[in-house]
């Protein structure tokens, strides 16, 4: 390969503006121009999407050559994608290392919410979570975070479009986002930048587990809205459900949530509850979780659980979703219920991929599925 041929195989989709600048530094561009030809750039690539450098009208012909010697606007490639009865759009996207992750489009009436991957598989072990069970491959880079939004948009025709289909965007898709605390905070604000993608950061919500000492950094560096992923009202249950809770237990967590940067009613903390038949559901637990959070400005989401293929646990039944959320709404918190969507391509996070790797059905795959299996039924 000649170093030409190498040097092209950066694409610029996906940089942050100080990573198009140090690139730029290898053209012969004087320096006095280098910021303007980087917002000229970063508005091709963020505000009109285009695919192809010959399309940067207002860079000179010999500047278009000259960048093409050393990027291209290639996206990750899409090794699958599925459209549900209800709308749903998800696409399994394979990074150059072959990594995969996923990343799903749910549209609802005046919205659009477009579900991030941070990393690639999980470090945690949460026992509901298909995607605890899948090895950490790696952290993703700012630009892979980035690029799920641009392949979002490339799909769904919305460049130059209003209104717009993707209105808001969760990191709640694979991974612990607040474990790859750069790339996210960098992905996020490339998110947010009015000049670009523009993606308001009220629009954007990072989900965690609850690395306690990351959330003041997070609404100091990055500023989004923050949804925690509580699960439980005590600690003994809090360790089992979501292991990371033996480090950071509730107590830290919800201080760490009262004193999160700018909370207020107007930007209120999201607490996430995945309903889990028999283990997490009780109405005393409704009233408990009243308590925990009192003074914190939240809403409740119920998520009823997302079955996957080895899993132990059982969703709740409605009725008791509802006599939960009725409890909650009445101390004073919005609950709404997460409506499944997508069911018919599974396209809860964490799903697709198990998906695609149940159709390709490696022995090696479904003997690990069985030894989780076991250790967690040994744990019982
Ligand atoms: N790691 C981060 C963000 C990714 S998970 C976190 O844990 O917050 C996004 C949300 O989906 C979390 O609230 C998580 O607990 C929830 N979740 C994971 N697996 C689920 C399943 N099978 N059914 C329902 N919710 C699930
Ligand atoms: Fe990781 Fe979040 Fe799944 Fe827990 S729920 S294993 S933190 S992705």
């Amino acid at each position: 390969m000649t170093e030409d041929k190498e040097n092209k195989e950066v694409s610029l989709v996906g940089l942050t503006k100080k990573e198009i600048k140090d690139s730029l530094r290898k053209l012969d561009i004087p320096d006095q121009q280098l910021n303007m030809r980087v917002n000229q750039i970063w508005g091709w690539v963020y505000n009109k999407g285009i695919n192809s450098i010959d399309e940067m009208t207002t860079l000179s012909l010999d500047l278009r050559e000259e960048l093409k010697r050393y990027h291209n606007l290639e996206r990750p490639q899409i090794s699958d994608e599925q459209i549900s009865k209800d709308g749903t759009k998800k696409w399994l996207l394979k990074f150059n290392d072959g990594s995969e992750v996923e990343t799903v489009f749910i549209p609802d009436d005046e919205r659009g919410t477009l579900c991030v991957s941070s990393q690639v598989g999980c470090t945690l072990n949460c026992t509901f979570c298909h995607t605890g069970t899948q090895r950490l491959v790696r952290n993703l880079t700012s630009q892979e975070i980035v690029s799920q939004i641009i392949i979002a948009k490339d799909s769904l025709s919305e460049w130059r479009q209003e209104p717009r289909q993707i209105t808001n965007i969760v990191m709640m898709g694979m991974g612990e986002p607040l474990y790859n605390f750069e790339s996210v905070r960098d992905g996020i604000l490339t998110m947010s930048d009015d000049a670009g993608l523009s993606i308001s950061k009220r629009k954007i919500t990072l989900s965690t587990s609850g690395i306690v000492p990351k959330i003041k950094m997070a609404g100091d560096e990055i500023g989004s809205m923050l949804a925690i992923s509580l699960h439980a009202t005590n600690n003994d249950l809090r360790n089992e459900i979501v292991p990371i809770n033996k480090k950071y237990p509730i107590e830290e967590l919800l201080e760490a949530c009262r004193n999160y940067p700018g909370l207020s009613n107007s930007k209120r903390i999201t607490f996430e509850y995945v309903m889990l038949k028999g283990v997490n559901d009780s109405e005393a637990e409704a009233r408990d979780l009243v308590k925990l959070i009192s003074g914190i400005p939240a809403k409740i989401n119920l998520i009823p659980f997302n079955s996957w293929p080895g899993s132990s646990y059982e969703c709740s039944d409605w009725e008791q979703i509802e006599k939960f959320g009725d409890i909650v709404n009445r101390g004073g918190y919005a609950s709404p219920i997460r409506t499944p969507r997508g069911e018919d391509i599974s396209a809860a996070c964490g799903q697709l991929k198990s998906d695609t790797k149940k159709v390709r059905a490696s022995e090696k795959y479904k003997k690990e599925l069985a030894k989780i299996e076991s250790k967690r039924i040994g744990r019982l």
